[in-house]
Formats: C-alpha cells, structure tokens, sequence
C-alpha cells in the first residue's frame, strides 16, 4: 500500500512568520494512526532568497537544536528581505531519543539522501527536503555538533568540489559564517549526507561541528549563532551588511588524519582540541585495562596539522577513533580544486 507523502501544516511560501510540523503520517506498534510532527518555521519579509537552516540531522548535537530554536523565536518578517525557513529537529524521532539515528528505524539522517517516500521515517524526512525544501532554496546551513561520542573544536564544513563559481560560492559563505576554522571536505563517500544533497541542487552550504559531548558549550553556540546571522545576511535572506569575518581553511588530506585505538585499553590524550601538532608527536597512550602487568602502548599522530575533533569516551576499543587533525591550506588551494 501507497503511504501518503509528508504534508506540512503551514503555508511555506506566502509573507508573515508561521511556525508548524511536517505531518509524518506513521504506523507502528505504539500508533496505529500516528502522525511524527517535525517540526519547522518559516518567516517570509518579501522576494529575495531563501535561506534554509537546518538542526538536529543528529538527534544528540545540541548547540544546533538552540541557534535553530532561537532563530524562530528572535526573526522578524521585516528583518527578512527573502525567505528563512528553519527545521530545528530534522530527524524528530532521534531528537526525542537524545540519540544520533532514529530509535524507529535505525537510521542515519546523514546518510538517507535522497530519501525515499515509502520507507521509514528517516528517508520520508530526507525524501521532502530534497524534493520539495531544496529546489526553492538558495543558502543552506546545516548545524551539527560532536554528538555524545566526541567533541569539536567549533568549525564550518565547506565541500571542496564542484565548478568553480559554485566553489567560490561556498569560500565566500565560509568566510561569512565567520568560524576560527573551517574544514574541506573532498571525499565523496557521502552522497547520502544532506550537504551532498546540497550539492546535487547547486546550493552553497555551510555545515558545522560546534562543540558536543551531549552537552551545550556556550562559546560554540555563540559562534554557531553569530555565524548564522552573518551568513544569511551575506546571502542577502535577512537585511542589513554582513560584518566583515574570515575563517582558516583546514583540509583533512587522507584517512592519517585520523587517529585509530591500536589496542583495547584506557586512552590517556597527550593533546587537546585547537592544538598544532607535528607528524610522529604523541597523540596519547592505551593503558591495557585488562593486563595490568602490560605497559601502555604509544599512539602516535600520522600526519601533522591542528586537532579538530576528539572522543569523549576514553575507554576504547582496537579500531576506535581517537581524534583527528586538519593542515591549513589557503584559498587559492581551495579554488584552484583539491578533488
Ligand atoms: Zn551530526
């Protein structure tokens, strides 16, 4: 049987603020006639472009859930020369959870584009962004955070593909937004990720790591918030000048850059977030929890550049990721293309 598609309950496109839910119709154990409301908001001033600023793709990223929220809150319509809509739980059934996927079915949000109308909840969620949010949009920022398993050093994310006005396009949003650092991404290997969804649309977006650790770091907010603004001002989806802002462009060049557990045992870090490090310093050592006559074992950093992102959990297991660094690359690298 044909499952009705998602319906939103507020009118998207005519001007004035509203605020509403996406109508998942959804039947399971718990509902027979269940309706999973994802939230969402718009706010039209008049003609200009649209803006989309998304939250809660993972459920446990909180700095996000927040800029979104107070976004709704704080915008007027004749603050807004376009169009904002904002989704400040995008993947609602793991935002409940306090969880990264959804406890219905199992999904990563950043990983079920382009979505599909007749599978779970996760894919009907993604499905409607693509199909129907995307194509009318013109600026995109996605608002993530490190989740319970690790923490950022507050970032942007920026794809480092594309054709070259479209690439400049995203420098110049990256700088907008304004973050101490923003990362490049040129791996493809996440064509299910909302920003590769962007991508596909030809929209410029700015994705962002700010913070997490299950908790809500008030400098990461600040810094998500601000940058918001500045970035939908600079897209010309709220009046006013942007303020001026740059950001350092840090590239991870290769799977070096990350950081492996060799053995299973306790991680003592020997750096933290934000710091320089060269190839071979000493990233940390294992402690054998389970040996106690074994000594630690040395884990040393692969490739040089600044730590971006560590766990949070140090009890770790062979395989698990420790942290990961970036290298600074300039803008000209960036235009020129990296991959
Ligand atoms: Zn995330």
């Amino acid at each position: 049987m044909t499952r009705p598609p998602i319906s939103c309950s507020i009118d998207l496109e005519s001007p004035g603020k509203r605020v509403g839910f996406l109508r998942l119709a959804w039947s399971d154990v718990e509902n027979a006639y269940g309706v999973i409301p994802v939230p969402i908001a718009v706010v039209r001033g008049g003609e200009g472009p649209t803006g989309l600023v998304t939250a809660g793709v993972h459920g446990d990223e909180y700095e996000g859930l927040l800029i979104a929220r107070r976004l709704i809150a704080e915008i007027a319509p004749a603050e807004v020369a376009g169009r904002l809509i904002v989704m400040p739980g995008v993947n609602w059934p793991a935002v409940l959870a306090r969880a990264r996927t959804s406890p219905i079915d199992q999904q990563n949000m950043n990983r079920a584009f382009p979505g599909d109308a007749q599978d779970g909840p996760t894919a009907m969620i993604a499905d409607f962004i693509e199909r129907v949010l995307l194509p009318g949009v013109d600026v995109a920022i996605d608002l993530h955070s490190g989740g319970t398993k690790s923490i950022y050093s507050p970032c942007g994310y920026v794809y480092g593909m594309g054709a070259p006005a479209f690439r400049a396009n995203k420098l110049a949003a990256a700088h907008a937004f304004g973050a101490p650092a923003t990362v490049v991404v040129t791996a493809t290997s996440s064509s299910g990720s909302l920003s590769s969804a962007c991508e596909r649309h030809g929209v410029p977006m700015v994705a962002t790591e700010l913070g997490g650790g299950a908790r809500l770091d008030a400098g990461a907010f600040r810094i998500g918030r601000d940058g918001t603004r500045n970035l939908l001002r600079h897209a010309g989806v709220l009046r006013g000048a942007p303020v001026p802002t740059r950001t350092a462009l840090l590239h991870t060049r290769s799977a070096e850059s990350f950081v492996m557990a060799p053995i299973d045992g306790l991680f003592e870090p020997a750096r933290g977030l934000g710091e320089d490090v060269a190839a071979g310093a000493l990233a940390g050592m294992i402690w054998p929890m389970d040996d106690l006559e074994r000594p630690p074992v040395e884990v040393p950093f692969a490739a040089a550049g600044r730590v971006l992102c560590v766990r949070t959990t140090p009890l770790v297991r062979r395989g698990d990721f420790l942290c990961h660094t970036g290298s600074p690359i300039g803008d000209v690298e960036f235009l020129d293309g990296l991959g």
